[in-house]
């Protein structure tokens, strides 16, 4: 989970160029004459947002009975197909995180509706309501009810980066080691957004995720520590001595990879990795 700043752009901007080239003269009007309702709409949206009071927001049909769901899902349209001007506001919000910030990974190829617009039509094309994101993110997210959509940390509004929540236990095996992430609950969290970080993470099958960047990482470095280890004895070091320059080593990976991304998974497992003293056995007994 990445956060995001949130976008400057304003519903009303974005809904006055979808209206712009509509033949539904009296969509037009209507949208005209409720503009007033959708910028307090998104007030509330980022007031509840800054708030972690988003599920308090009451689902709906339509905007004040004049614009239905299905009118704001063609209005969405506009901002999605690519020749139509609302098109550059939707390309606008997609540039502004090339990664997705739900996984971390994956590329930005789409917008999410963090409140689903077919119960939140009202936010269909409001800026701080649209995320960008990677497909299977979307999909994944698609898949679930109103209620579960709002377990998901948002990515403008709920800051995951103001403790370290990740962590990894390593299991020692003869000829390899495996990494598992989990969430750990910081002591400044209430239980409501650790939960919500659970579910997140479990969800977007996080763990999976970072198990097989992590076993990646872990076997591009096997030799240096090997090697790192092997120079040490063959230059009259102690066991010990060599097994300090390996912790040495591996501090300075895990510093400098919190220093960047405290909830990394590299900052997890190169934490993990310093602190076992089964693993200085294991590169100790590890035939390369
Ligand atoms: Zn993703």
């Amino acid at each position: 989970m990445r956060n995001l700043p949130p976008p400057v752009l304003s519903c009303n901007e974005v809904l006055i160029s979808c209206i712009s080239n509509i033949r539904d003269q009296t969509l037009y009007t209507n949208v005209n004459s409720n503009l007033f309702s959708y910028e307090l709409a998104e007030k509330s949206y980022d007031k509840k947002g800054k708030t972690s009071k988003l599920h308090t927001i009451q689902s709906h049909r339509d905007v004040n009975g004049q614009i239905s769901k299905n009118q704001m899902m063609f209005l969405y349209d506009k901002m999605v197909k690519k020749e139509n001007p609302a098109r550059d506001y939707y390309d606008e919000l997609l540039a502004s995180s090339r990664r997705c910030p739900f996984c971390g990974y994956g590329k930005s190829t789409t917008l999410d509706h963090f409140l689903p617009k077919s119960s939140f039509p009202i936010y269909a094309v409001t800026p701080l309501n649209l995320v960008p994101c990677c497909k299977d993110c979307n999909t994944t997210k698609l898949t679930k009810t109103t209620d579960e959509n709002l377990l998901f940390l948002h990515p403008y509004f709920d800051n995951a980066d103001d403790s370290r929540w990740l962590y990894c236990d390593i299991g020692i095996f003869p000829e390899t080691i495996a990494f598992r992430f989990k969430v750990v609950k910081p002591s400044i969290w209430d239980n409501e957004k650790f939960e919500r970080m659970q579910y997140h993470f479990k969800t977007f099958n996080l763990n999976d995720l970072f198990m097989s960047f992590a076993t990646e990482e872990f076997s591009d470095n096997l030799h240096q520590l090997k090697t790192l280890y092997a120079s040490y004895i063959e230059n009259g070091a102690s066991v010990s001595n060599a097994e300090l320059a390996i912790k040495d080593d591996l501090n300075g990976k895990f510093i400098s990879c919190q220093k960047h991304l405290i909830n990394h998974w590299k900052t997890a497992m190169y934490d993990s990795l310093r602190n076992s003293n089964a693993f200085l056995k294991w590169i100790e007994n590890y035939e390369y």
